[in-house]
């Protein structure tokens, strides 16, 4: 640290993400990102005559991309804002709509993010409890009266909500802002994009990053009311107006409107997420009920921690958590078949010992 650091941030934990090895034979199953390439319209889309462009500005609107999305979800265009990854969009809610008056409340075991959050805007979450089996109690959100951030399904345990307790959530807090963190929805849970013209405490977040294969574009949006869009839209422009660049406005664009390519890679994710669920149980593994590109599992004898570097120790990388509550559990992406099938074949390596 320097000595010019402001005071306010002597104290900041950063978030910390998942590693990115620069070596190449590893089966990285670390960070959920998609096995797959983006959609070849995507990469077809990015020649020579868009790069030729970079000289100039990106549409401040973002207007290409939104309109691709309000067309796919069937939402206007002024209910869409585009966030330098869903991680932008989360700064934007976190920065517009709580202070200490409106404090936010999120889960203890959740994404790593939002607490972060919290102390770079100086907030003072409400930490809820998962309940002892790792899903997230109703009742405890139920007329909280203060922001609520939920990821749904929850990261890292992969588990969901259905629809009608996220009713029961929105009806109840009427007057405070919830957001739906949804960015691994589309792996099996129900979206609550259907409620953001029923409620109008409503966000839905949502990115590219793991079920449209452009994780390296950082590409994320919000969708809710004109009202709410147009109060993050006021971070945004006090911030970054370019916020998204003009490669990443024409891959979001390509990509959302490629649904048959978008169609059969989460269907492989979702048909390998049961051949590793399968087979991990079948050795003695316990493993929540995910609906996400990934599951969290733990071992009956070995432990969270000893999986994690034995894994690593065979070119495997998973992702481990030393928090008290998950440390018998690691998280593992969902990849390709190959790889899962090289992580079946490490698993009972390491568990003959
Ligand atoms: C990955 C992730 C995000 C952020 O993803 P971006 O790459 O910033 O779009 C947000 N929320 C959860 C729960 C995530 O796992």
């Amino acid at each position: 640290m320097s000595r010019f650091l402001s005071e306010r941030f002597s104290n900041i934990e950063p978030y910390t993400p998942g590693e990115q090895p620069k070596v190449s034979n590893l089966i990285k199953l670390n960070t959920n990102e998609s096995p797959f390439p983006p959609s070849p319209k995507v990469i077809e889309a990015l020649n020579n005559e868009e790069l030729s462009k970079l000289n100039l500005y990106s549409d401040p609107d973002t207007k290409e991309v939104i309109d691709a999305i309000a067309k796919t979800f069937g939402v206007s265009s002024n209910q869409i804002l585009m966030g330098n990854g869903s991680d932008e969009i989360l700064a934007f809610a976190f920065q517009a709509f709580c202070d200490k008056v409106n404090e936010p409340c999120f889960a203890d075991i959740t994404y790593g993010f939002y607490p972060v959050f919290c102390e770079l805007y100086g907030l003072e979450p409400e930490i809820i409890p998962l309940k002892d089996d790792l899903s997230i109690g109703i009742k405890d959100y139920i007329g909280k009266n203060k922001p609520i951030f939920i990821a749904n399904p929850n990261a890292p345990t992969g588990l969901a909500l259905s629809l009608t307790d996220i009713e029961k959530i929105l009806e109840s807090n009427k007057d405070s802002v919830v957001l739906i963190d949804e960015a691994y929805v589309d792996f099996g849970a129900e979206s609550a994009v259907s409620l953001v013209d029923k409620y109008d405490n409503l966000i839905v977040s949502r990115t590219f990053s793991k079920s449209r294969n452009l994780a390296g574009a950082r590409i994320g949006f919000a969708i809710s009311t004109p009202e709410l869009i147009a109060d993050m839209c006021k971070m945004k422009f006090s911030f970054n107006p370019y916020n998204l660049n003009r490669l990443s406005i024409i891959a979001g664009k390509e990509s959302v409107l490629d649904t048959e390519y978008f169609n059969r890679c989460i269907s492989e994710i979702i048909s390998n997420r049961e051949y590793t669920v399968n087979e991990l149980t079948k050795r003695g593994f316990t493993i929540p009920d995910s609906k996400a590109n990934f599951i969290f599992a733990k071992h009956n004898t070995l432990s969270g921690e000893e999986y994690f570097n034995e894994l690593r120790k065979r070119n495997i990388v998973v992702r481990y958590f030393s928090k008290e509550r998950i440390k018998d559990y690691v998280r593992i992406t969902i990849g390709s078949i190959e790889q899962m099938k090289a992580l079946i074949e490490a698993t009972d390596e390491i568990l003959k010992g």
